[in-house]
């Protein structure tokens, strides 16, 4: 079946999950090192819940699924919201984002549930950088992690470091580095002025331009066509085992190809991260809507989606959610 189009042709095939706002991080690009008020607990959808909003999503054309968060392997046996997911006849692809703090544990029952892949944010290497960047947790339990993940199947990893002038960029060159003998694709993605208690500034973006310019200093990097979905571009380091993909949501936006809706871990379908409009569709479940209400709704966000986005270096954010509360 053909997916749906929203009012600029693009087909929408692709529903980012998120499960929960809390998170085990403080990263200090995302959040205030005091975290956000959390939603209520009656607040957030119930896996059940979840799983009738995905069925409708499913029969318009929907075949891919992200679960994100706030962290999503903080969320009470993940592999059971999955398990259904991978059941929703029409879901071809299931995958996760996560900071990979928790994944060692997991990664095998997220497996056999029928996870297909996993990204993994990481921006840094170094343990006392990382524990700057990150505020709380361990790099060792996310490089156990990744390793983990890969072993269980849930290939190929990616790898996301947000790029931070002055903070982390001293690390791009071994961040592309590490695709040349490890199985891990590695992206790059500019920082976004998010609600983050004011650690954002300009300057701290560094554009994708300038970080390609400091990786071609340790080879040239061939453009690879992977017909992969979605926003990165992606290029190889001569020899390389893996690719390095670049996100560019500041410098080139991407919203001509966006094939993606949103739903909140509070129940709203949202249809563009940059925009602050949705769609309460919790209301409807908990007055057992019919999946015929539900599917107006999800095509009613669908036709709300904008046609791109302003957000560029000078583009304020102070008006949006934090990620964690959107599911980034
Ligand atoms: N906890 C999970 C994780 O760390 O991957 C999932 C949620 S997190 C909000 C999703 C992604 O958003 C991560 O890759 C994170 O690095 C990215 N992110 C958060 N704030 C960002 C910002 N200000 N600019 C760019 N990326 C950001």
């Amino acid at each position: 079946m053909a997916s749906i189009q929203d009012p600029y042709g693009r087909p929408i095939d692709y529903l980012r999950i998120s499960v929960t706002d809390r998170c085990n991080l403080r990263c200090i690009y995302c959040l205030p090192s005091k975290g956000v008020q959390p939603f209520a607990s009656k607040n957030i959808l119930t896996y059940e819940e979840i799983v009738r909003v995905v069925r409708p999503a499913a029969g318009l054309g929907v075949r891919k699924i992200r679960i994100t968060g706030g962290e999503p392997l903080m969320r009470k046996d993940l592999h059971r919201l999955i398990e259904s997911l991978s059941r929703v006849e029409g879901i071809e692809d299931i995958s996760l984002t996560t900071n990979g703090t928790l994944l060692k544990r997991w990664a095998p029952s997220l497996t056999d549930a029928g996870l297909k892949r996993v990204n993994v944010s990481l921006d840094s290497l170094d343990p006392v950088k990382y524990g700057k960047i990150r505020r709380k947790g361990d790099l060792s339990d996310v490089l156990d992690g990744i390793q983990a993940a890969d072993q269980a199947g849930l290939r190929p990893v990616k790898i996301n470091m947000v790029v931070i002038r002055g903070v982390n960029d001293d690390e791009i060159e071994a961040f592309a580095r590490l695709t040349l003998k490890n199985p891990y694709h590695v992206r790059f993605i500019e920082i976004m002025p998010f609600g983050s208690g004011g650690f954002w500034s300009d300057d701290k973006c560094i554009p994708v331009h300038e970080m390609m310019g400091r990786i071609q200093a340790t080879g040239p990097l061939e453009p690879v066509d992977t017909s992969w979905p979605g926003p990165a571009e992606y290029f190889r380091l001569p020899g390389a085992r893996s690719l390095i993909g670049f996100i560019s949501p500041m410098t080139r936006h991407f919203c001509t190809a966006c094939n993606r809706l949103r739903l909140t871990s509070d129940g709203k379908l949202r249809p563009c991260l940059f925009s602050n409009r949705e769609i309460d569709v919790k209301s409807a479940l908990r007055r057992q809507a019919s999946d015929r209400e539900i599917a107006r709704l999800l095509k009613l966000s669908i036709q709300w989606k904008p046609e791109g986005h302003v957000m560029d270096s000078g583009g304020n954010s102070d008006h949006l959610k934090s990620m964690s509360q959107i599911g980034g």
